[in-house]
């Protein structure tokens, strides 16, 4: 068997925050808080499409800075 995956040039697990509050903004936004668990960083409320894909998990600015 060969490599079907050779090594990626650098792995970048990615970190995700999990949702700790949620809530709506302007009757029609929906609004989450975020915290990683990581390093306990904590998010302002951010608008999401859907408190599902909040849930999912969204990367951490600080483990992952741009
Ligand atoms: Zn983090």
């Amino acid at each position: 068997m060969g490599d079907l995956f050779p090594k990626p040039p650098r792995q970048r697990p990615r970190i995700l925050m999990h949702v700790i509050d949620a809530g709506y903004a302007d009757r029609d936004k929906t609004i989450v808080k975020c915290k990683c668990k990581k390093c306990g960083y904590v998010s302002d409320w951010l608008v999401v499409d859907t408190i599902t894909e909040a849930k999912r998990g969204l990367p951490c600015p600080k483990c992952h800075p741009s």
